[in-house]
C-alpha cells in the first residue's frame, strides 16, 4: 500500500510511519518529493487494514496498489523515473542509443566497433561475454578475457559498457567490469539471479522473455527493485507469435503501454526484435516514435562474419544512418538524442 503523508510532515512524523510499517513486517520504501512524502509499504499487505496508518500523525490518506507490482508502478512512483548513466542520463527528455556486437569476439573487434559506434553518435557500447547459445556447441563468449578487452575499449572511447549477465556466480566479475547488467530473454525469470543483481547497485536492462506477457516483465522488474536497486531499465525485444517471416514480431504496443504502467525507462532492441539487418532501422524509428527512452542496437564491422547474430548487424555505415533518422523521429515527437561525447574527448 501506499501511505501518502501531509504536505510539510516532519522528518519525526516519517520516521514514525517508517516504524509502524516494519512493525507490520512490511518493507518501507520512501520517495521523498519536494511537496509530499510518499512510502510503499511492500510485502503482505492485505491483512493489515490501511485505518493503521491513516490515524498516525502526519498521514493524509492511504490507498492500496492495485497491481501485483509495487515499487515497478506508476501508482507508486507518479514521475518518469530518471538516472545517471556514466555521462548521461534515461528516462528523462534525451534518448541514449546502446550500440555494439551481439558478442565479442576480440580485441581487435571490440575496439574497432566501439570506435566506429561512438563516431556515428553511440553513447554507450554493448558486447555479450558470456552467451546464450541455443545450441551447447556455438560459440558461448569469451568471458572475463572479453570483459577485459570492453573495458579497454571504454577506456579509449569513454562509451560505459552493458553486457549479459547469465548466473549468480557471475556477479563479481560482471559489477566489477561492467556499467550496466543485462539480463538476456532467456533469464527474465530466473528469480535468483534478478534477486542476485538487486542486491548490487549497477544499473540494469531487463530484457523481456520471449513468451512473456508485459505484467510477467514488470513482476521481474519488481524482484530487482525489491532489493533496493532502483536503476532498472525495461527492455521490449521482440515476442515469439505465430509469424515467422521475422526473427520474433516487436511489439510495438508495449511500448506505450508500459509506459502508462510504470515510471522505468524503456528500452527498444530492433535487432532480436526483427532478426534482420534490413528491418532495424525502420523498428527503430517506430520505436522512438512510440516512445521509447532508449535502444540497443547489433553493429559489427563484419557482419558476414560475425561469431553470433550476424544477419541482424548493421555495419557501421548503416547504423549511422540509423542514428541520423532516428534523431529526426525523436526531434518530431518532442525528445532529442543524448549528444554524443565530442570526437577526441574521452580517447586515449
Ligand atoms: C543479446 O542481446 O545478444 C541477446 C541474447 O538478447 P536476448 O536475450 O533479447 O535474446
Ligand atoms: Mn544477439
Amino acid at each position: 500500500m501506499m501511505i501518502i503523508m501531509q504536505p510539510g510532515a516532519t522528518q519525526a512524523q516519517i520516521d514514525h510511519v517508517i516504524e509502524h510499517v516494519e512493525g507490520r513486517h512490511l518493507s518501507p520504501h520512501a520517495i521523498v518529493g519536494v511537496e509530499q512524502t510518499i512510502i510503499g509499504a511492500v510485502g503482505e499487505s492485505h491483512s493489515v487494514p490501511t485505518s493503521v496508518f491513516e490515524t498516525l500523525p502526519g498521514v493524509l490518506s492511504v490507498t492500496r496498489i492495485s497491481q501485483p507490482y509495487k515499487l515497478a508502478s506508476r501508482q507508486f512512483h507518479p514521475e518518469n523515473s530518471v538516472f545517471p548513466l556514466d555521462g548521461f542520463t534515461i528516462g528523462g527528455l534525451e534518448i541514449p542509443i546502446i550500440a555494439g556486437p551481439c558478442s565479442v569476439e576480440s580485441r581487435t573487434q571490440i575496439i574497432e566497433t566501439a570506435q566506429a559506434v561512438r563516431e556515428a553518435g553511440a553513447n554507450a557500447l554493448r558486447g555479450g561475454v558470456f552467451k546464450p547459445r541455443t545450441s551447447p556447441y556455438a560459440f558461448q563468449g569469451m568471458g572475463e578475457e572479453g570483459l577485459e578487452y570492453m573495458a579497454e575499449a571504454r577506456a579509449l572511447t569513454g562509451l560505459p559498457i552493458v553486457a549479459e549477465i547469465m548466473a549468480v556466480s557471475q556477479v563479481p566479475v560482471m559489477v566489477k567490469y561492467v556499467d550496466v547488467l543485462q539480463i538476456g530473454a532467456r533469464n527474465m525469470q530466473n528469480f535468483n539471479l534478478l534477486r542476485a543483481v538487486g542486491d548490487t547497485r549497477t544499473p540494469v536492462l531487463l530484457k523481456r522473455g520471449m513468451s512473456a506477457t508485459v505484467e510477467d516483465l514488470l513482476m521481474a522488474a519488481e524482484y530487482i527493485l525489491a532489493g533496493g536497486n532502483e536503476r532498472v531499465m525495461l527492455c521490449e525485444r521482440g515476442i515469439r507469435t505465430f509469424e515467422t517471416a521475422t526473427r520474433n514480431t516487436t511489439d510495438i504496443n508495449a511500448v506505450p503501454v508500459l509506459k502508462s504502467l510504470t515510471h522505468l525507462p524503456v528500452v527498444l532492441d530492433p535487432s532480436h526484435s526483427t532478426g534482420h539487418f534490413n528491418f532495424v532501422a525502420a523498428v527503430a524509428k517506430a520505436a522512438v516514435a512510440a516512445g521509447a527512452d532508449g535502444l540497443i542496437v547489433e553493429v559489427h564491422p563484419d557482419p558476414a562474419h560475425a561469431m553470433s547474430d550476424g544477419i541482424q548487424s548493421l555495419t557501421p555505415e548503416n547504423f549511422a544512418k540509423m542514428v541520423r533518422q532516428v534523431k529526426a523521429v525523436a526531434e518530431a515527437v518532442d525528445r532529442r538524442l543524448v549528444t554524443p561525447l565530442p570526437l577526441g574527448e574521452g580517447q586515449g
